[in-house]
């Protein structure tokens, strides 16, 4: 790879830049909606199709195509809105945002610009500490995804050097949400830690909402960082670098972080900082991209193809009811009714546990049992067959019907290990696992008790052994027993039976 001269960019040690700067810094989100089809045409809006097969002329910007907007899509956004305390607009326009990329076959982009569906909210942001940081939102609007672009020919896989450009607009028209927010200041050192922090809830409160998958490694959530420094008492803010694209939470915070010690650096040499949007690379730095446009620059009006949106006012607070508790308070109260520590919690959020735990539960069973299914047994199936949690043939349900048959002794633990690995591969509910694979119990102490004579006849130096007190060799009979009865018998019940026979 070329070197980058940006990668090897004067830094100051990020104490000295804090002990003369104050970073003020803007997120922009976007989010892709998770809905069937796509913003303005009844396209798929599915990730990783073949290239080019969930198109049409609407999503293509074929000549005289025209739009009609997604419902679901607004409602969708309406939802966002609401869940960061946004006003919702009672009446908004889309606009034409122009500009030629061959990504976007329209040569305009069909947005939200100055009328956009929420403006003016907030959200309360959980930081590690066990504080909270409020974090203003300036608007949340909708617009359309481009297609996507992927370069070949260069080291980089950036159009600069390529050789060949190949463009898929499967992605084209996917209905997005930008969320941006207004700057945010006084955060001081603890500017990266917000900035992920801020990037983490709001991926959680979308993912409760249900509206968006949020895959940042699949580019469903994306995160364009601003960020200026200004001496510390200056009421105005500095200049203020845009890095696109940033494609992790960890990512976030070190984008920030790498961005303050380099503007810093060129401050303390006498320097400005030049308005840009900047690229972040995995190992993580920044280097300059193209430089900034300006809303002039893209001759946005309003589009003359859409009726505007405006949601009634019965709507909106239809669908205020829908909005859930923040994900991260209802976290805290799960973790307190279950009585576990934040390093278990932690373990099992990062799982993917805690949804289908708590399902587990509402069917009637203790969060005890229903952690120790999915906690242990499940998430190693699970990890065998290396698919998600919430992706095994096995409903929250089944778990605790096989729990339900343990606490009424129809199955030993060991048994039940045998009846989940049977729901698992597609036999049918434990009950009919079980019974198609005789898996109960034994309870007819008759049975057991003809398994006991037999081993007993059997092995008739260990029965003189016990009668002799040696009580521990009952445990070579057990074994039989357990082994005759394919461990369906009682062990401890079988125990008492063989001691007993011995006397
Ligand atoms: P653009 O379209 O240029 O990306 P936006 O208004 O969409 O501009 O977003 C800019 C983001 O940067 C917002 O979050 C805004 O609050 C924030 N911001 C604006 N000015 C500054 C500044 N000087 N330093 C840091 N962040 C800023
Ligand atoms: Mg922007
Ligand atoms: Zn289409």
């Amino acid at each position: 790879m070329t070197s980058v001269t940006s990668a090897t960019a004067p830094l100051l040690d990020y104490d000295e830049v804090i002990a003369t700067y104050e970073p003020v810094l803007g997120l922009e989100v976007h989010v892709e909606l998770s809905t069937a089809t796509k913003m303005f045409c009844g396209c798929a809006n599915r990730f990783g199709g073949e290239p080019n097969t969930q198109v049409c002329p609407v999503c293509l910007g074929l000549p005289g195509s025209l739009p009609v907007l997604n419902g679901a899509a607004v409602e969708s956004a309406i939802r966002i809105g609401l869940a960061l305390n946004c006003d919702i607009a009672p009446w908004g326009r889309f606009a034409r945002k122009n500009y030629f990329y061959p990504d976007q076959p329209k040569n305009y982009q069909i947005s939200q610009y100055d009328e956009p569906i929420a403006v003016n909210g907030y959200l309360d942001v959980p930081l590690d500490d066990g504080t909270t940081w409020r974090i203003e939102i300036e608007r949340a609007h909708m617009e359309e995804d481009t297609g996507k672009l992927t370069h070949l020919g260069s080291d980089t896989g950036r159009i600069a050097g390529a050789t060949t450009s190949l463009a898929d607009y499967n992605r084209s028209g996917v209905p997005l949400i930008e969320i941006v927010t207004k700057p945010i200041e006084g955060t001081g050192a603890r500017a990266p830690e917000i900035a992920r922090a801020y990037v983490t809830a709001l991926r959680d409160l979308l993912r409760a909402l249900d509206v968006s998958d949020v895959r940042m490694d699949q580019g469903s959530m994306r995160c364009d960082s601003n960020v200026s420094l200004k001496p510390i008492g200056r009421a105005e803010f500095g200049t203020r670098t845009e890095t696109k694209n940033v494609n992790s939470l960890k990512s976030v915070e070190v984008a920030v972080h790498y961005e303050m010690r380099r503007q810093a650096a060129v401050l303390d040499a006498g320097g400005t900082v030049t308005q840009e949007t900047r690229h972040f690379h995995e190992d993580g730095y920044t280097s300059p991209g193209r430089s900034k446009e300006t809303a002039q620059d893209y001759r946005y009006f309003p589009e003359p193809d859409l009726e505007p949106v405006a949601p009634s006012a019965e709507l909106v607070e239809r669908l205020r009811q829908t909005i859930p508790e923040l994900p991260w308070l209802s976290r805290k109260r799960i973790q307190d009714d279950w009585g576990i520590s934040d390093e278990v919690m932690r373990d099992l959020v990062n799982i993917g546990a805690l949804d289908l735990i708590a399902a587990t539960v509402a069917e009637g069973v203790s969060s005890d049992q229903a952690r120790a299914w999915w906690g242990n047994f499940l998430v190693q199936k699970a990890n065998e067959k290396a698919v998600a949690l919430e992706d095994l043939p096995i409903t929250p349900a089944q778990v605790a019907a096989v729990v339900k048959l343990v606490d009424d002794g129809t199955l030993s633990n060991k048994l039940a290990r045998q009846v989940v690995e049977g729901v698992l591969a597609g036999e049918g509910d434990p009950e009919q696992v079980m019974a198609d694979r005789g898996l109960a119990m034994v309870r007819d102490e008759s049975l057991i008790q003809a398994a006991i004579d037999e081993a007993l006849a059997a092995q008739p130096d260990i029965v003189e052994k016990i009668r002799g007190g040696k009580v521990a060799a009952a445990g070579a009979i057990v074994g039989a027993v357990m082994k005759a009865t394919k461990g369906q018998a009682d062990a401890a019940r079988v125990r008492e039976l063989v001691l007993a026979a011995c006397s």
